[in-house]
């Protein structure tokens, strides 16, 4: 039965790199029928804050990655760590240091100057037939693992291969500070035996942790789990992700206009593939999904490409949804989304041609505001002759029924009456209805404007 788990350290939002992981824990439980655990690791408590945690929550509500158990959060979760930690001594896994900071310093600083790697030198390590020092009168130990001291630890990543590390390598590691809190790698190896995870998948920043906790958790008599970590992702330019490249935040692209499904299918593959499949929905991406492709080397992030997803997934939405994502975004610009023709009319309108969701807020303000033409529009398109023909417009259209084909007759009949092109009635129209020279065909636009609208904005004009 997979168990995976998503967690994230509350210090920030949730951005790119952790959503990929978060989709991929999310994908591989729900291909096997697993449970997909989110657990909050808000130890760092100078660094973690509650607004940190909302924004997880909010991006993981909006990518629709649910979690089956939690979120649980390793701050109510001291007491069971400090358990194991007296377990640990108590079974000798683990003892108490005496070794002041300072102390450890100054080891470190003559390791160094002899060209050795600086590392605890293991004074309080019993050992049989050791002679430990005895502890000084009132100091705090911090307790230390008992490392393997000899062999190596390996383990066959699901993404990079096998891995191993020798343990003399790795320091005896601090568990619990002088003050007794658990230390970070220590919570990590008490909740994944507790939560009984099968599969860590998580950044390839945390690799360094692995042969630490797989130390631990065989100390613990735990079944170790399998593990994938997945390579970094690479900003557009080439160089690690960054805030520099804009949307740090998942919720950024919520804001940039960006569906979640085309977000969802983009981190999709970035890093994963599925032969040459480039779209696909949620469904058919948990039914393939794996991670023997998954990919060792970086990936790149190529907005451009998440771009055309995204004007691809505004194509297929379904325009009752589409209207309800433009309201928010009209009300969020201080416009009202009733004040103009019906949503659902304008985004059928325009949906084909955006490329996101604050586009086609754009196109359907101008139904809804007052439109103010830019002045060079005005000299450009909008001389006495259009004006003329304007005039000559209105009149067929007062008396038009207010459907396409209609419309369309009265704009060719005043054509020819005045002896124009299309363009010299139509842009100028266009100009004075909605202030802008382009639009989806002017008969189109006439319908969903409708007919009070259109007879006020080209009166202005006349
Ligand atoms: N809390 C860690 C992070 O946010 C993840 C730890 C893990 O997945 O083991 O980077």
């Amino acid at each position: 039965n997979v168990r995976t788990r998503f967690a994230p350290s509350p210090t920030g939002y949730l951005h790119i790199g952790g959503a990929r992981t978060a989709l991929f824990s999310w994908a591989f439980a729900r291909r096997h029928g697993g449970t997909f655990i989110l657990r909050i690791e808000d130890t760092d408590v100078a660094r973690s804050t509650p607004e940190a945690v909302q924004a997880i929550l909010d991006g993981m509500a909006w990518l629709g990655l649910d979690a089956d158990e939690g979120p649980f959060y390793q701050m109510q979760r001291m007491e069971r760590y400090k358990e194991v930690i007296q377990q640990m001594l108590a079974a000798g896994a683990a003892y108490y240091c005496y070794t002041l900071p300072e102390e450890l310093d100054r080891i470190r600083e003559e390791q160094r100057t002899r060209g050795e790697k600086p590392r605890y030198d293991g004074r309080w390590r019993p050992e049989p037939g050791k002679v430990l020092p005895t502890p000084p009168e009132g100091a705090s130990p911090v307790v230390r693992f008992r490392n393997p001291a000899d062999g190596v630890v390996a383990w066959d990543d699901l993404v990079k291969g096998r891995i191993e590390i020798a343990n003399s390598e790795l320091d005896d590691l601090v568990i619990a500070r002088a003050d007794g809190t658990p230390t970070y790698n220590f919570c990590v190896v008490v909740d994944d035996l507790d939560m009984g995870i099968t599969h860590v998948i998580r950044g390839d920043d945390h690799v360094n942790n692995t042969p630490r906790q797989i130390n631990i958790l065989r100390a613990l008599g735990a079944q170790v789990p399998l593990y994938a970590h997945l390579s970094m992702i690479l900003g557009d330019d080439g160089t690690k992700l960054s805030k520099r490249h804009g949307a740090v935040s998942v919720m950024q692209y919520d804001d940039d206009g960006y569906l979640p499904e085309a977000v969802v299918n983009y981190l999709g593959r970035l890093g994963w593939s599925h032969g040459d499949d480039e779209i696909f929905s949620r469904e058919q991406f948990v039914g393939w999904f794996d991670l023997d492709h998954i990919t060792p080397s970086a990936a790149q992030f190529n907005t451009e490409k998440l771009n055309w997803l995204n004007a691809h997934y505004i194509k297929q939405a379904d325009n009752t949804r589409l209207a309800a994502e433009v309201a928010r975004r009209l009300a969020r610009r201080g416009v009202d989304p009733e004040a103009g023709p019906a949503l659902e009319s304008i985004v059928a309108l325009y949906k084909e041609r955006v490329a996101n969701l604050n586009e086609l807020t754009d196109s359907a303000e101008l139904y809804c505001i007052e439109v103010h033409p830019a002045p060079e529009l005005i000299a450009q398109h909008l001389s006495e002759g259009a004006r003329a023909a304007l005039a000559a417009l209105k009149g067929r259209l007062e008396a038009a029924a207010w459907e396409k084909a209609a419309l369309n007759q009265a704009i060719k009949d005043t054509m020819a009456e005045h002896g124009l092109k299309m363009p010299q009635v139509a842009i100028p129209l266009r100009v004075a209805t909605l202030g802008v020279a382009q639009t989806p065909a002017i008969d189109a636009v006439l319908e969903v404007l409708g007919r009070e609208r259109v007879l006020a904005r080209m009166a202005r004009y006349i």
